[in-house]
């Protein structure tokens, strides 16, 4: 029901479970944490059932890095204050903690676009994309993160998986449904077979965006208001600029509103033809959980980078 007036209406708050993030009644969560020699590595149990398989989402915790606090992380990335050799340590320490250390991992060089390659082979330079696909076994797809929601995809019939990195722009760009397309057009995958997962990203209850990005996930999504824990699109008035009796320029900012990007794309999974029952959106907040994880949003420059992996044994 869409009748009320837009525009000031609450809809929700932040920080409200999304739907399928939280194991149904009666049932367990599919999401699982092991320690693997020093590494806490996030799973989800259809996956593991799947014998061909490997996946794994990283976290924090372990590590060869050395942030400037002192505290030793899985840094994945390549970042100003961590070197290469760390870096390429910790890639290895994660495919040995996921039974992956036979695969060839095949990252991208991630520009927030919904560039989407499919491997036949480990290429011999990094491509610039955002998703990868492929049906060959031993290639390890992985996505870095650091608050942009990693999605994991798996074709149990058809043998293929798939890794998306979808912030905002990928997110707007439609970039996992594009590559659930890639799979239909290349592979002849039925979207009601697939496997999604959905890892640690930023929440709702955290990611404050500009109210112009209202604007545009509306003009593109006809569910986007489901997306937003306000509608404010930044036209309204704002009763603080009279309250105040600041001069004009002098105002304070109007408030940001807050996205919830796994939701958007569950939605977009949903849309482009997977079951909810095959949909696994982990409920964790990079930015709630420094602990655990890496937020570019609360450590900026001195972010780590977490990374989601899929591939099939060779
Ligand atoms: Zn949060």
């Amino acid at each position: 029901m869409a009748t009320a007036a837009k525009g000031h209406r609450v809809r929700r708050r932040p920080g409200k479970p999304e739907p399928g993030s939280r194991p149904r009644a009666g049932t367990e969560s599919p999401w699982t944490v092991s320690s693997v020699r020093g590494l806490r590595i996030l799973q989800v149990a259809p996956f593991k059932k799947l014998a061909w398989l490997v996946h794994g989402f990283s976290t924090r915790t372990g590590g060869q890095s050395l942030l400037p606090s002192g505290e030793r992380v899985l840094n994945l990335g390549v970042a100003d204050w961590d070197s290469r050799e760390n870096v390429l340590k910790n890639r290895r320490a994660l495919q040995t903690a996921i039974d992956a250390e036979k695969l060839q991992l095949v990252p991208l060089r991630q520009f927030h676009s919904a560039v989407v390659h499919c491997f036949a082979t480990a290429p011999a330079e990094l491509c610039k994309g955002d998703a990868a696909l492929t049906n060959s076994p031993g290639l390890l797809l992985g996505i870095q993160t650091a608050d942009c929601v990693p999605i994991l995809l798996v074709d149990p019939i058809k043998r293929v998986v798939a890794a998306v990195h979808a912030g905002w722009r990928g997110t707007l760009a439609r970039i996992a449904e594009k590559t659930v397309g890639e799979l239909r057009k290349r592979f002849r995958s039925d979207p009601r077979d697939l496997f999604a997962a959905l890892g640690p990203a930023i929440g709702g209850c955290c990611y404050e965006v500009g109210t112009e990005l209202v604007t545009q996930f509306s003009s593109q999504f006809a569910d986007a208001e489901e997306w937003f824990d306000e509608l404010r699109t930044g036209d309204e008035p704002n009763p603080l600029q009279w309250l105040n009796m600041m001069p004009p320029g002098h105002q304070p900012p109007a408030k940001n509103v807050r996205l919830d990007l796994r939701r958007a794309n569950r939605a977009q999974l949903l849309a482009a033809g997977l079951s909810d029952k095959n949909i696994f959106v982990s409920d964790l907040c990079t930015a709630c959980h420094l602990d655990l994880f890496f937020s570019y949003r609360k450590e900026a420059d001195r972010s780590g980078r977490l990374m989601s992996l899929v591939g099939m044994q060779p």
